[in-house]
């Protein structure tokens, strides 16, 4: 009898706090059960630089807050049969999303250049550097997402139900008590 395939999970925090994935990981044991039915692709916790063509599922933390997080979201559309935001942040920009009531300027100028003390501050340059976006943005605007976990960060055994309902073909339902915001 051959081994069932295991399906390819891909997962990134983009402008997350890994918040989102160190819940995932609050999984605790049952993380072997889950790697008897999934490998990790590209993934904080491996060291795939990118997302390989036909990974099943991709898990997105963060919003978008620079042109790198844009250039790898679309890099997971691109790749993932599903895609998943998890977490406040990637629906709706979540709390980095604050800095959206101010100028993009303003904030570099006071953080590099004008803060209390800086010495000889400057905006940093770099072209290695991805540039910041105007304003944060949830990863829906520029993606289509398949599945959304609320929460900041969500609970483990929310993001279990979600991907043990996918393992078994289901469609995934977050019943009370699994479904919060904060
Ligand atoms: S939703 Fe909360 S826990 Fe997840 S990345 Fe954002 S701030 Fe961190």
């Amino acid at each position: 009898m051959t081994a069932k395939k295991k399906l390819k999970v891909a997962t990134t925090s983009l402008a997350g706090c890994f918040g989102c994935h160190m819940s995932f990981l609050d999984i605790d044991e049952r993380l072997f059960t889950l790697l008897d039915h999934i490998e990790f692709d590209r993934s904080p916790l491996t060291d795939i630089k990118e997302v390989s063509p036909g990974t099943d599922i991709g898990i997105i933390e963060g919003g978008l807050c620079n042109a790198e997080n844009v250039h790898v979201l679309r890099e997971f559309r691109q790749n993932c049969t599903t895609l998943i935001a998890i977490g406040a942040c990637a629906i709706n920009g979540g709390l980095p999303a604050q800095r959206n009531h101010l100028p993009l300027t303003a904030i570099l100028e006071e953080v590099y250049h004008t803060g209390h003390g800086l010495a000889n501050g400057m905006i940093p340059n770099d072209p290695e550097l991805p540039l910041p976006l105007n304003k944060v943005h949830p990863i829906h605007e520029v993606v289509q997402i398949d599945y959304f976990i609320p929460g900041c960060p969500p609970s483990a055994d929310a993001i279990w139900k979600v991907l043990t309902d996918l393992l078994a073909g289901k469609e995934p339902t977050l019943g009370h008590g699994l479904m919060h915001y904060d």
